[in-house]
């Protein structure tokens, strides 16, 4: 099948920094790059504390929002854009439900992580969600576009 880049979605996955720490990064990256999908901007950086309020500004109101942004902003996290058809709702169930307890076997969090506060990984969970974070995490030119070898095989 013709591949149209144009037709592929983007979505902003973020490795926060307990699956860092714990030495996730490449089990959780395999997950997303065998499914088929393509890494097409990646980076590790220590976000700020308000770099992280602005990151989940939608729970301001959340009991828990400022334990949140702590942790968020205590260490490394590995900031990285997939791209592929369907992306942005497989990719969240490839990560499962936010509680880990909750989150099917299979998944990340329900393979990975325990509690909800150290679920590991974080996940745009919509087309518009997903365009504001790329745009909080990463600049235009940080974002590559290459066709892969293995695309046709996969499309
Ligand atoms: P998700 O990451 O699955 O999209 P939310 O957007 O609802 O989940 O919440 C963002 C993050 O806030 C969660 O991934 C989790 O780390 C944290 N969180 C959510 N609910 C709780 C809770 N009840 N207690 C502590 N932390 C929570
Ligand atoms: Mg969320």
């Amino acid at each position: 099948q013709e591949v149209h880049a144009a037709e592929f979605e983007h979505t902003f996955i973020a490795i926060k920094p307990d699956g860092v720490q714990r030495g996730l990064i490449a089990e959780i990256i395999s997950r997303f790059e065998r499914k088929g999908f393509k890494l097409v901007g990646i980076k590790i950086l220590t976000p700020s504390k308000e770099f992280a309020q602005k990151h989940y500004h939608d729970l301001t109101e959340r009991p828990f929002f400022n334990g949140l942004c702590e942790f968020l902003s205590s260490g490394p996290v590995i900031a990285m854009v997939w791209e592929g058809q369907g992306v942005i709702s497989y990719g969240r169930k490839l990560i499962g439900a936010t509680d880990p307890q909750k989150s099917e076997p299979g998944t990340i969090r329900g393979d990975l992580a325990v509690v909800v506060g150290r679920n590991i990984i974080h996940g745009s969970d919509g087309p518009e969600t997903a365009k504001n974070e790329i745009n909080l995490w990463f600049k235009p030119e940080e974002l590559v576009n290459y066709t892969g070898n293995s695309e046709k095989w996969i499309y």
